[in-house]
C-alpha cells in the first residue's frame, strides 16, 4: 500500500464526445496504476462533489446560476470549449470535491494526488480552455476556511499559463518586474514577478501559445518554444527557488500538466517522458526537503499516442511513490 491516497471516481470522465481533450485518460490513468502494481485499489479515495458553498469561494454567484440552470450565453459556451450539459457540470463539482479531499489528505499525509483537476482555466466568473470550474483554487480556499492553512502556493508546470489561477490570486499592487537570474548561454525565457497575496503562483509555460492574455503570476515563465529537458529544469528549480526565498506556504499545489511533452498537440515544447518525470522529482523533492505538503492535480495533456499522456500522468504517481520511499529508508 502507499504511503499516501489517491483521489479518484469513474465520474471524473468528461461527456464532451469525440475532443483533443481525451477525458476516458482518467479511467486509463487509474487502470494502468492497478495493472503495473503502481497502487493498489485500497489506495484510492473516492470524492464527494464540492457543495456549492465551496464552489462560491472562489466563483461568482451569477455565474454558478448560470452553470447549474444551464444559461450560459453562446459566448459563454464557445469561451468553454466544451460542450455544455448538465452531466459536464456534475463532473467539474466532482473534480473539485476530489482536490479538496487531495489537499485535505496532503495536509495529514505529506502527498496526495487527485487523478483529475488542474482545471486553471477557469475564472471567478466565467470558464474558458476546457475549465469550468477552478478545483484547485477552491480546495485551496476551503481549507483555508476550515483554518487547515494560511498559505498556499501553485506550481503550475502545465505548457500553458495558469491565467485563471493568476486573476484568482493575483491582483496585488504593483508592475511586474524582471527577475534577475543566471542563464549561461541558454535560450532565456522572459521572467516576471508580482507581489503575492495568501497564495504564491508559479507558472511555468510556453510564452507563445494559449491564453493570449496572461495576468501577472508572483512568478511567470515565458518559456521560448523548444524548450527540452535540461532548459526546462533549470528554470523550474530556479523558479522554486526564487519563489521560497520570498513566501512559506503551507501546503504546495502541484499542477502537473503532461503537455510540455515533445509530442503534445497543444504544445510547442519538448521534453521527453523521462524529463516530465524528472520535474515531477524536483517539485516533490522541494516539498519533502522543506517539509511542505503537496497536493498534485493533472490538468492537460494532447499527446498525438493518448498511451504517453497515461504514461507521463502515471509517472507523476510513481515520482511521488519514490519520493516517499526514500523519506521511509
Ligand atoms: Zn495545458
Amino acid at each position: 500500500m502507499l504511503p499516501f491516497r489517491l483521489v479518484y471516481s469513474s465520474g471524473y470522465y468528461l461527456p464532451i464526445g469525440e475532443h483533443v481533450f481525451p477525458a476516458q485518460k482518467y479511467r486509463q490513468i487509474h487502470q494502468r496504476l492497478l495493472q503495473e502494481h503502481i497502487a493498489a485499489a485500497e489506495d484510492f479515495l473516492e470524492p464527494q462533489p464540492a457543495s456549492d458553498e465551496d464552489i462560491l469561494l472562489v466563483h461568482t454567484g451569477d455565474y454558478v446560476r448560470k452553470l447549474k440552470t444551464g444559461t450560459l450565453s453562446p459566448l459563454e459556451e464557445m469561451q468553454l470549449e466544451v460542450p455544455y450539459s448538465p452531466e459536464l457540470v456534475r463532473a467539474f463539482w466532482l473534480a473539485a470535491g476530489g482536490s479538496i479531499l487531495a489537499a485535505e489528505r496532503a495536509m495529514a499525509d505529506g502527498i496526495a494526488v487527485n487523478i483529475g483537476g488542474g482545471f486553471h482555466h477557469a475564472f471567478p466568473d466565467h470558464g474558458e480552455g476546457f475549465c469550468v470550474i477552478h478545483d484547485v483554487a477552491v480546495a485551496i480556499r476551503r481549507l483555508q476556511k476550515d483554518g487547515k492553512i494560511k498559505t498556499a502556493m501553485t506550481v503550475d508546470c502545465d505548457v500553458h499559463h495558469g491565467n485563471g489561477t493568476a486573476a484568482i490570486f493575483g491582483g496585488h499592487a504593483g508592475s511586474p518586474a524582471p527577475l534577475p537570474s543566471s542563464a549561461g548561454g541558454r535560450a532565456k525565457p522572459r521572467i516576471t514577478t508580482a507581489p503575492a497575496g495568501d497564495v504564491f503562483t508559479i507558472s511555468l509555460h510556453q510564452q507563445n501559445n494559449y491564453p493570449a492574455w496572461k495576468p501577472p503570476s508572483s512568478i511567470d515563465v515565458n518559456l521560448p518554444d523548444g524548450v527540452g529537458d535540461v532548459d526546462y529544469l533549470h528554470w523550474l528549480d530556479n523558479a522554486l527557488s526564487s519563489a521560497f526565498r520570498q513566501f512559506q506556504p503551507d501546503l504546495l499545489c502541484y499542477i502537473a500538466g503532461a503537455d510540455p511533452y515533445r509530442e503534445d498537440q497543444l504544445g510547442g515544447l519538448a521534453l521527453t517522458i523521462e524529463g516530465l518525470k524528472q520535474r515531477d522529482e524536483l517539485v516533490f523533492r522541494v516539498g519533502r526537503a522543506r517539509q511542505i505538503p503537496v497536493m498534485v492535480t493533472f490538468a492537460g495533456g494532447y499527446a498525438r499516442n493518448v498511451e504517453d499522456t497515461v504514461t507521463i500522468h502515471c509517472n507523476t504517481v510513481l515520482a511521488a511513490k519514490e519520493a516517499s520511499q526514500r523519506k521511509a529508508g
